[in-house]
């Protein structure tokens, strides 16, 4: 790359005086985004399902060149999107070389760059910042101070340079400074202190500053970015209103608002390419994970306030698939095909993501967790056979027929004993699984039937994996639904 090196070389180039002095960090992100706008593609590449709410809201923000705030839930790709910012800057940006902030070099603000230009004039160095390099990101918890994020008086350096404590010479700069001519993100802002906001504020609208008593004068040239939870965020009394008054936007994120628009963001996310094994992830295997997060949105006995994150899904796709592996690897076969029962197997990538109210918490996690399994299957299985008569499968188990689905017999052994049970192989055509598909495949597909007809208590399945006649005597099939638990007052929040 042929770069100006010299303040010279910058003048003559693209990176003009007249053009570097005017081009603030929203102007530029403004102008690329207009340029982007221009194009058909999507504005910001992997981020699935905010095309009408979200990713306009951002768009309008950035135009208008507002700081903003992203308010949402957990794991609804608050941070991503933030990140994602960085696709909107110049592929490199002067600035003056050596600069801890970055300063802009026909308009530097730093003490020691005012003189660095004075003493060489046109030849002062200029180096090159990278998008990424201008993205500066902090998780705001009650402990962060002005040290960390404006600065500190270094009495050291003073001492070294013989300098006066007031002297911006002293100065050791911290995290918003350092994001001088860049992105500053601030993630769950109402997390941070009071007199933090002011500082934050004060530097945001005035461009100064007091560290220790000395003021400061930095006037930075910042794209301020944070997020938030909802509830927080409006809660009386966190954000102090000057600040609350300069945030130029307030953007709610969501979930996915539908099954197929989670399972394209899980399938994007989640660690399926895996070396080794062919993999075969049936659709409906797919559709119960996801099933699972929508389901726990609605439970009463899951907060809330904290919400489920998009990352249950993912962490449970990728430990079913694992399951699937492991006995795969066991039995010594190539083929690696989920099967729904994989699921229940992968309670310890979800328990941890549900926070319980006090009547979850009386239940444990582990059966809240297994009664959303069921009622995800219970509602996917409805969804492919509805109207469809099981009772021939039903009786059979009825009569006293049992079959074992266990992790450790081989495909070929249960696929026989399947073979058994009069009605179930045609029912596999709902699933689009055909005679001549792989045993793994319509073993994974009959389980996923008696999964179905477990969910909904026609049948009876054990801690080994037998199923067998249900307790109850057989009754009509009728769509699942959950008996809801009594209410009980919710747990104070601590
Ligand atoms: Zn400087």
């Amino acid at each position: 790359m042929n770069l100006p090196r010299t303040l010279g070389e910058l003048r003559t180039s693209r990176f003009s005086e007249d053009i570097l002095r005017k081009r603030h960090v929203k102007d530029e992100l403004r102008e690329n985004l207009v340029a982007r706008l221009r194009q058909t593609g999507p504005i910001f590449p992997g981020i699935v399902g905010y095309d009408d709410s979200v990713i306009p809201q951002i768009v309008n923000a950035i135009l208008s060149r507002h700081n903003f705030i992203l308010l949402g839930l957990r794991g609804q790709a608050k941070s991503r999107i933030l990140r994602a910012l960085t696709t909107l800057l110049d592929p490199e940006m002067p600035y003056i070389e050596g600069c801890e902030i970055h300063d802009n070099p026909y308009a530097p603000i730093c003490r020691r760059c005012t003189e660095e230009v004075a003493k060489h004039g046109e030849g002062t160095r200029i180096a090159y910042l990278a998008p990424q390099q201008r993205y500066v990101e902090k998780l705001a918890t009650p402990d962060v101070t002005i040290a960390d994020l404006i600065g500190d008086i270094d009495p050291i350096k003073a001492a070294r340079g013989g300098h006066e404590l007031s002297s911006e010479f002293t100065v050791h700069y911290g995290l918003l400074p350092r994001a001088n001519r860049g992105i500053f993100a601030i993630n769950e802002l109402p997390d941070l202190a009071g007199k933090i906001q002011v500082g934050l504020f004060n530097i945001m609208q005035e461009g100064d500053v007091q560290i220790k008593g000395y003021p400061i004068r930095l006037p930075l040239d910042v794209a301020l970015v944070f997020s938030a939870n909802p509830e927080d965020y409006t809660a009386r009394g966190k954000i102090i209103t000057p600040l609350k008054d300069r945030i130029g936007s307030e953007i709610r994120t969501h979930y996915p608002a539908t099954v197929e628009e989670g399972i394209t963001i899980t399938n994007q996310e989640a660690w399926t390419q895996r070396d080794g094994y062919k993999l075969q992830i049936p659709k409906y295997v797919g559709e119960v994970i996801e099933r699972i997060a929508f389901v726990a949105r609605e439970d009463k006995r899951i907060d809330k306030r904290s919400g489920i994150s998009q990352r249950l899904p993912i962490t449970c796709m990728e430990n079913v698939i694992s399951n699937a592996e492991r006995r795969a690897i066991r039995n010594g076969e190539e083929l690696v095909v989920p099967r729904v029962g994989d699921v229940y197997s992968a309670m310890p990538a979800m328990t941890g993501k549900l926070e319980l109210e006090y009547e979850g918490e009386m239940r444990g996690a582990d059966n809240v967790c297994r009664e959303l399994i069921r009622t995800a299957i219970a509602k996917t299985y409805d969804e492919y056979f509805t109207g469809v008569n099981m009772q021939q499968i039903v009786t059979w188990f009825d009569l006293g027929g049992e079959v074992k689905m266990g992790d450790t017999a081989t495909t070929d052994e249960i696929f026989e004993s399947l073979q058994n049970i009069q009605g179930l192989t045609e029912k596999l055509d709902r699933l689009a699984i055909k005679q001549k598909d792989c045993p793994q495949v319509q073993v994974s597909g009959a389980e996923f039937i008696l999964e179905g007809l477990h969910a909904h208590k026609r049948i009876g399945r054990n801690e080994e994996r037998v199923f067998r006649a249900g307790e109850k005597p057989a009754r009509a099939e009728k769509n699942f639904e959950r008996e809801e638990p009594p209410m009980r007052p919710r747990r104070p929040y601590n």
